[in-house]
């Protein structure tokens, strides 16, 4: 017989759960509430877009997600791994640096500004992570760079330095850094709102197109379009809450709350 208590003390994954689950999520900055229990749920495979306006806690959101800011109330799972947690002896404990790292690995994230390394190549930048966190052979991560190059549309590109591309290069090249460590969970933060209009296409088809290949990913973004076309599920969130979440046919198209309402009219 299976001990139930067990098995509910310490998370384990499970083929039913989702991927992302965040439950009831709280932050504060100084005495400032601005996430206020968020609860949401991300399967395997799937695209979240979020959407609000600046300052709802969007970007704080996929950093808490990612261990670059410390939840102060509810509780964030990834592939059934609690965030920051980890069962020892069945108990749960806070991790140390190792076991961050080791989890931080498994989320990818790309942010507005491309954040590569100016004195690296692009294929460097992507092959720098692989090489001296996890410890990949130079060889065969220089051939997973170079695969990932070319996926992202660059594969000309691998020894131009950051400054020899355009934004929207950098923003590919950051995918592609991104994908190098095999996350499980992509997550974007406004990725192409940083850029020239004429170069936000090719960013959103390289988005595209690791949606349609089964990546999970949570997408902050203001392209409606993007939003309507590859998204699963979109959140609208406001104020540091969740105000509405649904397919994006429902939410972008027949919106229920007059915030999400007025939020959309601003932005199509
Ligand atoms: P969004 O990404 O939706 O624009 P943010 O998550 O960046 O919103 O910010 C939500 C709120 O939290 C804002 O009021 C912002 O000023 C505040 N905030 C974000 N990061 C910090 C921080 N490190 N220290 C203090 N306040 C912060
Ligand atoms: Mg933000």
């Amino acid at each position: 017989m299976t001990d139930t208590r067990v098995t509910t003390a310490v998370p384990t994954a499970s083929v039913s759960a989702p991927l992302l689950s965040a439950r009831k999520v709280r932050k504060s900055f100084g005495g400032v509430e601005v996430l206020k229990g968020i609860s949401l749920e991300v399967a395997a495979g799937q695209v979240m877009c979020l959407l609000g306006p600046s300052g709802s806690g969007k970007s704080t959101f996929l950093r808490c997600i990612n261990h670059l800011e410390r939840i102060d109330g509810g509780r964030i799972s990834v592939d059934g791994e609690l965030i920051g947690y980890a069962a020892r002896h069945g108990r749960i404990f806070e991790m140390n640096r190792r076991e961050v790292a080791k989890q931080r690995g498994g989320i990818g994230m790309v942010f507005q500004r491309f954040n590569l390394f100016p004195h690296m190549t692009a294929l460097e930048n992507i092959t720098a992570a692989p090489i001296g966190v996890r410890g990949l052979a130079k060889p065969a991560a220089l051939a997973r760079g170079r695969e990932l190059l070319d996926r992202v549309g660059l594969a000309d590109l691998a020894q131009s330095y950051p400054a020899q591309l355009s934004g929207g290069q950098q923003q590919r090249v950051a995918i592609a850094r991104a994908l190098a460590m095999d996350p499980k969970l992509l997550l974007f933060d406004e990725p192409t709102s940083a850029l020239d209009p004429e170069l936000v296409g090719d960013v959103l088809d390289v988005m595209r197109a690791l949606a349609a290949d089964g990546m999970t990913m949570v997408v902050v973004t203001h392209e409606i379009g993007f939003a309507r076309g590859a998204a699963d599920e979109v959140v609208f969130m406001d104020g540091g809450v969740v105000v509405e979440s649904g397919p994006p046919a429902s939410v972008l198209d027949h919106p229920q709350n007059p915030r999400t309402k007025a939020f959309l009219d601003s932005v199509m």
